[in-house]
This record gives structure tokens, sequence and C-alpha cells, in this order.
């Protein structure tokens, strides 16, 4: 049997890192990352055949959980017909029907590959559609890796952004405002200051990239009235939120309704799938339609729009997402219950399917700073051990954890079961 220490080594050889996307690596948990082999349900199954119970869900998509039999039927079927056809094809109109009847406020809808694929699009066309080129975003919101967002604070409130990543002209970076996140004064200053430059404001509506960050109440309808204050395009980057905080997004769960939105994960059912949409004024900016240039060799893909469609099929069943919800509130109560016991500082925030833990003293965590604050080496002696028990989290204390509908309660009892033997050996 290869073990995945053996798979890993070899990855090495000829894939940066081992891996084809960072965060999988298990940076600073002190092993090689697991390499599975199958999933199942609420299920990973590792090429040593261990079998974790998944409190990832590839990122999100999963939210049925894994090898959902519907979705894998639906490609199935769709298979024998070919893989792309370079054209279009009726399950496009079919999949963005359903968008559009899901989210209201996106009146049309562009299928792309990815969720940085989405983001970068719609902050394009924000630009193209205003005339501006100013780009505001929050501090520890992550929306891809497109240049224009991978970019940090400057040194002072209202500076210029940095890049995040070497490779990103300075020159394209300055045009990205980075401000706290939840923090309304912040917001009003930068308003008042370059409102009129400001193309569009690109917001995570419920933070899912530095661990889980639930917006301050007001928070997104300020957002929202300065947008409209100063005719920018407000941005709700959804590719995490999307389908999974209530079937609507974060936009119907806070009742603020944005111009654009971004959607990945879900929406491709666990294909490669991002779309982005909005008001049909901007969108009619798009080409062939308008003038601002987007395009794709692979976008819509007639089997990523089948596994996606079956998937937002099943996620529209009545009572869904209460279901998930209460699942989540039941995991994150007893971790805290569980924490308490031992006399470890920990508490959870979540938002409907999603949820973050975190080792701090502190009673709420709402932007970047506090985030950072948290225990993070404590974080990562959980993780470990909790994988040394058979559970998968994100392997980060910046990541948000996710749950699906095939996670029972007996997966929950031997999630708290497990939790409460890693908390008592953390805290002697
Ligand atoms: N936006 C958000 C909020 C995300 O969480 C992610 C990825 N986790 C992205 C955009 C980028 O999506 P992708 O990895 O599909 O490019």
């Amino acid at each position: 049997m290869t073990t995945s220490a053996e798979l890993f080594e070899q990855a090495c050889r000829h894939i940066p890192g081992g891996v084809n996307s960072p965060v999988r690596a298990f940076k600073g948990m002190d092993r090689p990352p697991l390499f599975m082999e199958r999933a199942q349900g609420a299920y990973l199954f590792d090429v040593e055949g261990k079998r974790y119970i998944d409190y990832v869900g590839s990122w999100g998509p999963m939210i049925t959980g894994h090898a959902d039999p519907e979705v894998l039927g639906a490609v199935r079927e769709r298979l024998d017909a070919g893989l792309s056809f370079g054209t279009p094809t009726a399950i496009e109109t079919t999949m963005a029907d359903l968008i559009c009847e899901i989210i209201p406020s996106i009146e049309m809808v562009r299928m792309v590959n990815s969720g940085t694929e989405a983001t970068m699009s719609a902050v394009r066309l924000a630009r193209g559609y205003t005339g501006r080129d100013k780009i505001v975003k929050f501090e520890g919101n992550y929306h891809g890796h497109t240049d224009s967002l991978l970019v940090k604070a400057g040194s002072g409130a209202l500076t210029h952004g940095e890049p995040s990543s070497p490779g990103i002209p300075v020159s394209l970076a300055e045009h990205t405002i980075t401000l706290p996140y939840n923090d309304i004064d912040a917001l009003d200053a930068c308003f008042a200051e370059i409102g009129d430059e400001i193309a569009g404001l690109i917001v995570e509506p419920v933070a899912g990239n530095m661990n889980c960050i639930p917006p301050k109440p007001g928070f997104l309808e300020a957002l929202r009235e300065r947008c409209d204050q100063y005719a920018s395009v407000l941005i709700f980057d959804e590719v995490m939120t999307g389908f999974r905080v209530a079937l609507g997004g974060a936009q119907a769960h806070y009742a603020v309704t944005p111009d654009l939105t971004c959607l990945g994960k879900i929406v491709g059912g666990g294909m490669p799938v991002g779309a982005f949409g909005g008001k049909q004024a901007i969108m009619a900016q798009i080409s062939p339609l308008g003038p601002v240039y987007q395009a794709g060799t692979l976008s819509g893909n007639p089997l990523a729009m089948a596994a996606g469609v079956t998937l937002l099929g099943k996620v529209r069943e009545p009572g869904f997402h209460e279901a998930l919800a209460a699942r989540v509130a039941t995991l994150c109560d007893g971790l805290e219950q569980r924490a308490a016991d031992a006399g470890i500082e920990l508490i959870t925030q979540r938002a409907g399917g999603m949820f973050g833990v975190f080792f701090t003293g502190q009673s709420r965590v709402e932007n970047f700073a506090q985030a950072t604050a948290c225990d993070a080496a404590q974080f990562c002696r959980f993780f470990v051990a909790m994988l040394d028990h058979g559970v998968y989290l994100a392997p980060s204390p910046f990541e948000a954890g996710f749950m699906s509908s095939a996670h029972g309660d007996e997966d929950i009892r031997q999630t708290l079961d497990a939790a409460a033997g890693v908390f008592a050996g953390m805290a002697s």
C-alpha cells in the first residue's frame, strides 16, 4: 500500500509544494497532507483506507455530501453525448433560469469556471460600467487570486493597497483600497474621501476566509447605502455563502441586495464552475451585448451544468437549510461545551451551513486583527489530534468549516466525543 507520505514525496517532484492549491499542503501542521482515494456522504477515505468525518466538503460544494448519487447520475447521463461543444446548450439556459429564480437580484448571469474568474470578471464589469478604477475590499476577505483583489492594506487606514504577492504590479494594486471588516466608520471615511472614484466594493457577506466571521448588524446595510450614495457597484462575493448560508445566499439571509453577485462551489456541484450576475443594466455591458470583454472556452460546460443544476434542485427542497443550520448549531454548541468542560478557551461562530472554531478568550471575533490574535498553535494541535481521531477539519485556523445534509447525529456525536478527548489532552 502506498502511503500519503510516499505519495506526497512523489508529488513534490513535479508539482510545486506537492499540491495544486496551497491550503491543501497542511502548512504548519507538522505532517504531510493526506491523499484521498474516494469520498461518500459525510466521509473521506484516504489512500490507506482510513475514514474521516469531513468538515471541508471540498471547500464548500459538497452540501449534500460527497458522491451524491443524483448529481453523479446527472453527469453520467450526459457523458455519452460528449464533453464539450463550444456552442450554446439548452442546459446553460436551465442553469441561468434557476440561478435567477433562486437569487432575484440576479437578472442576468454569465457562467465561468471558478470563483476567481467570477470575481475577476465582476471587478472588470464594475470598472467598465462606472468608468472608474478604484475597488474597495476588506482585510481578511479572499476573492480568489485575481491581481486586483490579491491586495492587502497599505500602512495607513486610507492608503492605497499593496500587492499580497510578488507578480502583482504596484500600479494595479494601488487602485484597490483595503478596509477593516465590520468597520462602518472606516467605510464612511473612505467614501467621504474618494467615493466618486470608486467603481465597486466587493465583500464576503459572511467572511469565510479568516475563519468564519458574520457581518455585524448594520454593516452590509451601510455598504449598500454608501454604494447607492456614490453610484458605486456593490458586489457580494457569495462563492462560499451562496446556497449555503440560506438558499438565496447571504443576501437573502441578511436582506441586503447587491448589484452584482459572484458564485462558485455549490453552483457547480463539485465540477469547476463559477458564475457572476446581477442587475440587467450592468450585465448588459458584457460582451457580446456590450463592450466589457469576458469569455471562456469551457464556460457553461454541459457536464458541469448537469451537476450544478441537479444539486441546486436538491438544496431547494423545503427545510433543507433549516435542517443544515440546526446541525451546525448542534456541532458548535457541543464543541463550546466540551471545550469549557476541559477548561479550554474556545468560541464558535456560524452562519447557516458554515462555521468557525476560534481558540480565544475574546467573546466575539469581528475582523482580521481579532482573527489573527487567536491561538493558531493551539488550533494546529487540535487539527492534528482530531485527524488522528478520524475527523477532517479545514487545515488552517483561517478557514471556515462546512457541513452537509449527509452529516448525521451519529457523525456529530463521534466528532464531539473526539473533541472532548482532544481538549482534555490539550488541557493537561
Ligand atoms: N471567493 C471566495 C469567497 C472564496 O472563498 C473563494 C475560494 N475559496 C474564491 C472566491 C475563489 O474561488 P476559486 O477557488 O474557485 O477560484
